[in-house]
């Protein structure tokens, strides 16, 4: 296979598993984000494909080569750090051209090259710039001509726009990913933020305490998180407990918001996928976790569904407005459109939804 293939890695320290079983592809030109917590593995994992790291078990492939023996240098892979240490008595032009001399590219072709880069980042002619006079978003970006200068294979992002402010971080990611386009960079792009990664990559690699939670497209994760940490980790926080219980000839899902029938919610993923609840009925009694979407209720009681709640708190974030509602036993969060009137602190509120849309089930 093209590209990179990541086979059943795993890595400990001192006993304690850093990354269980984890694998991967990264197919040519793709932009996968590897997203997580934390702590949950993230960086171990691009040391490992980096060859700065050695795994415990499983294999690295390039192209289909096994990359074992292949030391760091060799890799023809980049890596980009947050701390993107940019050498401090260079000029940029110095900075951008040390790969490409150690490369021991022809002095014209490296003139070509940088100039060639520094128009890609959106700083033409910054040559003979000092660094040190350099803002923090040009600085990234003089860091990010650096690293894609020499066309690597395989370009490594770990959180390289952390230590920037948001409003930086989210034109600076909007830019990236054009850049990467544009020059068809494989990349993977390290982060614990959510939009960030949405923002940027094809796929998102999800990754929950050293083990691959789920890999889908932005669109596909959101939509349909595979499990309660996908859920909770994008903020759809409204997990309510529940049982599958038969009630005559019908399986429901009662829980402390009101019962739904069974085979009236949305597509249901087990967070054990050895033991699919697609594929089975569920044993009656099985205790589940029901997310109810913040994203898919309305205010005005449309939907085959209802629910009375009594409006805690509100706060206006810009692109939505959101709400904290009481409901029965339940408190619940809820984004609705910015132009939305809520009522005051204490004020009821008829919800409504459609359970296929906003109601999925998991298992415990
Ligand atoms: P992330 O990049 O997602 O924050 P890391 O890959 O840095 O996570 O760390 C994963 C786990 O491995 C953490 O528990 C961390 O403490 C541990 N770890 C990482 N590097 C080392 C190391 N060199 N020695 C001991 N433990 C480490």
């Amino acid at each position: 296979m093209d590209g990179l293939s990541i086979r059943d890695v795993h890595k400990s320290y001192a006993s304690k598993p850093a990354l269980a079983a984890v694998s991967f592809d990264v197919h040519p030109e793709e932009i996968i984000a590897l997203l997580g917590p934390s702590g949950c593995g993230k960086s171990t994992l691009l040391n490992i494909i980096a060859g700065l790291e050695h795994s415990d078990q499983g294999d690295i492939f390039w192209n289909g080569t096994d990359l074992s023996s292949i030391p760091v240098h060799e890799r023809g892979f980049g890596l980009m750090f947050q701390d993107y240490a940019l050498f401090p008595h260079k000029n940029v032009f110095e900075n951008i051209a040390f790969g490409l001399q150690m490369a021991k590219l022809p002095p014209p072709e490296v003139a070509h090259r940088v100039g060639e880069v520094l128009e890609l980042v959106g700083l033409p002619g910054f040559e003979p710039r000092s660094v040190n006079d350099l803002s923090g978003g040009e600085a990234q970006r003089v860091a990010l001509a650096r690293s894609i200068a020499p066309a690597p294979d395989l370009l490594m992002l770990d959180e390289p726009l952390g230590s920037l402010d948001r409003n930086l971080r989210e034109r600076l990611v909007a830019d990236l990913r054009e850049i990467l386009r544009s020059c068809r960079q494989t990349a993977i792009y390290v982060t614990h933020d959510q939009e960030e990664a949405f923002a940027l990559a094809d796929r998102v690699v999800l990754m929950n305490a050293g083990r691959v939670e789920q890999i889908d497209t932005p669109l596909a994760m959101y939509r349909e998180p595979g499990s309660e940490f996908a859920a909770r980790f994008m903020g759809l926080a409204n997990l309510i407990k529940g049982e599958i219980v038969q009630d005559g000839q019908e399986l429901i899902v009662k829980t402390g918001i009101g019962v739904f029938p069974f085979d009236q919610l949305m597509l249901i993923h087990a967070v054990d996928q050895r033991d699919p609840l697609v594929n089975s009925i569920p044993p009656q009694g099985r205790q589940v976790v029901v997310l109810l979407r913040p994203d898919m209720v309305n205010l005005d009681g449309q939907g085959l569904y209802q629910l009375k709640g009594e409006i805690i708190e509100t706060s206006f974030r810009g692109s939505t407005c959101q709400a904290s509602i009481q409901v029965n036993q339940e408190k619940l969060l809820f984004y609705f459109p910015p132009t939305t009137q809520l009522p005051e602190t204490g004020g009821t509120v008829r919800l409504g939804f459609d359970p296929l849309q906003a109601v999925q089930v998991f298992t415990e």
